[in-house]
């Protein structure tokens, strides 16, 4: 299955705490999960970041050659509020639509920005409210097992009982659960249902105000959040697979609690591999709507955004972010973004000097300094998905491109075929593993329209909210960068002028 560049492939692995050499459970293929966007407001920077790590993950395992099935949930129900409102029923009672309307439009916002940064879809997008019988099944599996207990028409999970069974509760995130039961002891009886306050709901009682509510032997009520994952990776992937992700937010509560929701129905562990991506800053400071260090994609796209001194494409956004380990932290700031840009475009540039090169092939002597950071590059991509230092080889070859078609180097002194694997794989370790579009040569014909046409969007609904100001400072931004926008009686269009 696997071609020949394939190399031994390293994990980060959350679960062991160690750099661990990669090993499928079926050869040759690889089943992912990814925790998916609670689609309840417009996907933010952050979230994109995550998706963007995984994405990249993707596209490399399926270039070594591997069948991956990807499955990235939608929720759509139970991840709820502190105040314990679900988070898709508030947004349904702010907008006053229904929640699956709710949920409609924000996984189409959300399509469409992954869209926009060139993200593949994932191979089974489920959703958890197309998977409640599953996950009232896997409610009645738990109680069975014994892990499970009925309080008042909702279901806890049993941590405490689970932990002196299994010995395993608090392992993927560094929990100690010896003081989680100490220090829980204490407030044993600040909790009402709950056995141990360490306990989670998997179902709840719905109060009749609840808008999403279903039928089940305990309640009408509603599946607890982190209950979703652990069907529906079971469901797609199989009771143990590959790999599961998300961002290290979620590695508690939200993945210690699947761990042991699928070891209390199944017994056996999901999945071998667990990889964590790191935070999105900005300025160094954790984004946040409340202190207002925040910056949503459009003003990023529009340069509408006191953060930033000028508009950066979407490609510029991703190569920024690509330029950080996705274990790393992400710091978002104007400079680290301008000098992305540069970097991109000289990238973009390399590309197009490279299809013009052309070699006798009278010598060889250059063939390695050309083959070892292409070796390289896929050297660090093994090692748990390293694109900082992968991308550190694209520029080894930016430079040997250039020497080339200075003159400086002398391009005769490389084979035919290494030019011709150069060519071939440089452009492909961009586009395909990278995932990065080439917005320079892309110009005025269509490339642009998936960001022109969000933009124009949101000055429509500047224009149908009466804000003139932000709708003209739109049309001025644009202006400066040579598009006109036209508006007529259909809508708002474009030119490049
Ligand atoms: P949510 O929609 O809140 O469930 O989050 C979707 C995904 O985005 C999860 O994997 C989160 O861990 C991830 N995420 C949320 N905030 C950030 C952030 N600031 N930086 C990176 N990833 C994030
Ligand atoms: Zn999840």
């Amino acid at each position: 299955m696997r071609n020949k560049e394939m190399k031994e492939l390293y994990l980060q692995n959350s679960l062991t705490k160690k750099k661990e050499l990669f090993k499928p459970i079926t050869e040759g293929f690889i089943g992912m999960y990814v925790c998916g966007p609670t689609v309840y407001s417009d996907v933010h920077l952050g979230n994109v970041r995550t998706f963007i790590s995984f994405d990249i993950m993707y596209r490399f395992l399926l270039h070594l050659g591997y069948k991956v099935r990807y499955v990235r949930n939608i929720t759509d129900v139970g991840h709820l509020l502190d105040d314990g409102e679900d988070r898709i029923s508030k947004g349904a009672r702010a907008d006053k639509l229904e929640p699956m309307e709710v949920v409609q439009k924000y996984t189409n916002g959300f399509h469409k920005m992954m869209d926009i940064f060139n993200t593949h879809r994932p191979s089974i997008e489920p959703r958890a409210t197309q998977h409640i019988l599953e996950q009232i099944e896997m409610v009645q599996q738990i109680i069975d097992n014994g892990y499970g207990y009925e309080a008042n028409g909702s279901v806890y999970f049993d941590t405490l009982k689970f932990h002196e069974e299994k010995k395993c509760y608090g392992k993927l995130s560094g929990r100690v659960i010896d003081e989680l039961l100490v220090e829980t002891r204490d407030n044993l009886k600040n909790q009402s249902d709950k056995k141990h306050p360490s306990d989670f709901a998997i179902w709840m009682k719905a109060a009749p105000e609840h808008l999403m509510k279903w039928n089940s032997p305990w309640s009408v009520g509603f599946p607890g959040w982190h209950l979703e994952c652990s069907v529906m990776s079971t469901k797609y992937l199989g009771e143990t697979f590959d790999i599961h992700g998300g961002g290290n937010d979620l590695k508690f509560p939200h993945h210690e609690n699947e761990v042991a929701q699928n070891v209390g129905a199944c017994n056996c562990q999901p999945a071998n591999y667990w990889l964590h991506t790191n935070m999105l800053l900005m300025n160094g400071r954790k984004m946040s709507k409340s202190d207002g260090n925040t910056i949503t994609p459009d003003q990023l796209f529009t340069g509408d955004s006191p953060h930033i001194t000028k508009a950066y494409s979407p490609m510029v956004i991703k190569f920024f972010m690509l330029q950080s380990h996705y274990s790393s932290t992400n710091d978002l700031v104007d400079d680290g973004l301008l000098a992305a840009e540069k970097g991109y475009r000289r990238l973009m540039e390399a590309q197009k000097t490279l299809a013009e090169l052309q070699t006798t092939g009278a010598g060889n002597e250059l063939d390695t300094d050309v083959t070892g950071p292409l070796d390289k590059f896929i050297t660090e991509m093994c090692d748990d998905f390293n694109t900082p230092r992968a991308i550190a080889q694209l520029f080894e070859l930016v430079t040997k491109i250039n020497s080339f078609k200075e003159g400086h180097l002398d391009i005769n002194k490389i084979s035919v075929d290494t030019l011709a694997r150069l060519q071939k794989d440089f452009p492909c370790y961009i586009s395909k593993v990278l995932g990065l579009k080439n917005e320079i040569e892309a110009g005025n014909n269509g490339e642009l329209e998936g960001v022109m046409q969000l933009v124009l969007d949101l000055r429509q609904d500047a224009r149908a909210n009466k804000n003139w100001a932000i709708s003209d400072k739109i049309r001025d931004a644009l202006a400066e960068a040579k598009i006109v926008v036209k508006d007529g009686k259909d809508g708002s269009s474009w030119t490049m002028n």
